[in-house]
């Protein structure tokens, strides 16, 4: 008996938690830049999974790296050597700049361990009291949902009914470096945590700027910058990373998301030995922290993005697609178009639903999710070609038109 998208969907509601609020579109394949419903539907996917598929869904490289690493070895845990994980942190650090790699596997503990190596630093090297160390996070931030991450959280449904928060966390204004001075004017402030550009909070793009000035301002005020790149890292923005639109550097990277192609759950931080050698062995860890499949998967994904000219691609059709949205959509109906390379938004009249504009983009083959009400992310995977970002241009503005 064949299994409908209504059975899928009824199923899910039944059984799994009610923690998100999905389109109602049930996937069973997925290739490149496209998605199959049970029905056989096709779809252009304008997520990406929030950004993990930025190597299209399926990548065949990827895939042959987990087949035949999966046959191999997959998981050691850290208690002994594998021989991949140097392999893959060797590959890494070289690519991004930075002494040395420290692995895990979602965004959030990504965070996690960024803020954990920034308050070890803040005792060991700058002489802050302890447990007195500070933490500044702009407004509007997402970076996931352990406890940490809501306790720096402005969004109400991310923190609310969670309570008591972590302290030692306080909040700045996004895009505003006045306000940031001033707060890290605190000498008990080890760290500024920030994303290039929010992502959850609607593709907010900060001013031209807003980088280099934080890098001068960590600088002056001996504070270790944090730039959060799951979402805007690994060409999603036109370059490699968003930072390098500025040619900054922070102290600590976080990467995760595309660091596998959507493959399997795999993160990284990123540090010079100054920063990362502040945690010894037993301070710090992860089961599946550095793991030989994820390693090796990894190391293909970054490869992949660079051998296909990934960060080209996003940032040549991101372009083309801001600029024709730009020309074509109905102002009274979309206010603003903003984003980088292929990570984009369209902001509605907020009497616009985003909800209603999405699903009737579902209904002619494209795949997007609202963010706060009425703002539309707009993120293809970046092997998307011309045409396809053209066809695409033509059902937004075809469906958000016949409001
Ligand atoms: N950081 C940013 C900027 C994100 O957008 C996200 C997820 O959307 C995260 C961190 C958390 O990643 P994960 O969901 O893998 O924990």
């Amino acid at each position: 008996q064949e299994i409908s998208s209504e059975d899928v969907m009824h199923r899910e509601e039944k059984f799994s938690a009610h923690n998100y609020h999905p389109l109602p579109v049930a996937i069973c394949k997925a290739k490149g830049v496209h998605m199959w419903d049970m029905e056989g539907r096709k779809y252009l996917d304008f997520l990406s999974a929030y950004s993990a598929v930025n190597q299209g869904h399926c990548h065949p490289r990827l895939l042959a790296a987990l087949q035949e690493q999966a046959s191999k070895l997959t998981l050691t845990s850290r208690a002994f050597y594998c021989d991949l994980l140097g392999e893959y942190a060797e590959m890494a650090t070289n690519l991004f700049g930075y002494q040395k790699l420290l692995p895990m596997n979602t965004g959030v503990e990504g965070g996690e361990t960024a803020c954990k190596l920034a308050r070890k630093w803040a005792y060991m090297k700058k002489g802050v009291p302890d447990n007195q160390a500070v933490i500044i996070f702009a407004e509007g931030n997402f970076w996931g949902r352990t406890m940490s991450a809501i306790s720096s959280s402005t969004d109400p449904s991310s923190y609310k009914g969670f309570g008591p928060f972590m302290p030692g966390f306080k909040l700045v204004p996004y895009d505003d470096l006045e306000a940031l001075e001033k707060a890290l004017e605190d000498p008990n402030v080890c760290a500024f945590m920030v994303e290039p550009i929010q992502g959850e909070a609607g593709v907010v793009v900060p001013k031209d700027g807003y980088l280099k000035g934080i890098r001068q301002l960590c600088d002056k005020h001996n504070v270790l910058w944090i730039a959060d790149e799951v979402q805007t890292g690994l060409a999603r923005t036109g370059r490699r990373l968003a930072v390098d639109h500025e040619g900054v550097k922070p102290d600590i990277l976080i990467l995760g998301k595309a660091l596998s192609g959507g493959i399997l759950p795999v993160s990284a931080v990123l540090a010079n030995d100054d920063v990362m050698l502040c945690i010894k062995p037993g301070e710090h860890g992860s089961t599946y922290g550095g793991n030989a499949l994820a390693c090796r998967v990894a190391m293909e994904a970054l490869q992949v993005l660079e051998d296909e000219n990934m960060a080209q691609n996003a940032e040549r059709l991101g372009n083309l697609f801001r600029d024709e949205l730009r020309k074509q959509l109905p102002q009274e109906i979309v206010t603003q178009v903003r984003g980088k390379g292929l990570l984009n938004a369209i902001v509605m009249n907020p009497e616009i639903d985003a909800w209603e504009v999405c699903l009737h983009m579902k209904e002619k083959g494209l795949l997007a999710k609202p963010t706060h009400g009425h703002i539309i992310r707009l993120a293809p995977p970046l092997v998307i070609t011309e045409e396809q970002i053209k066809q695409s241009i033509e059902i937004i503005v075809r469906r958000t038109g016949c409001l």
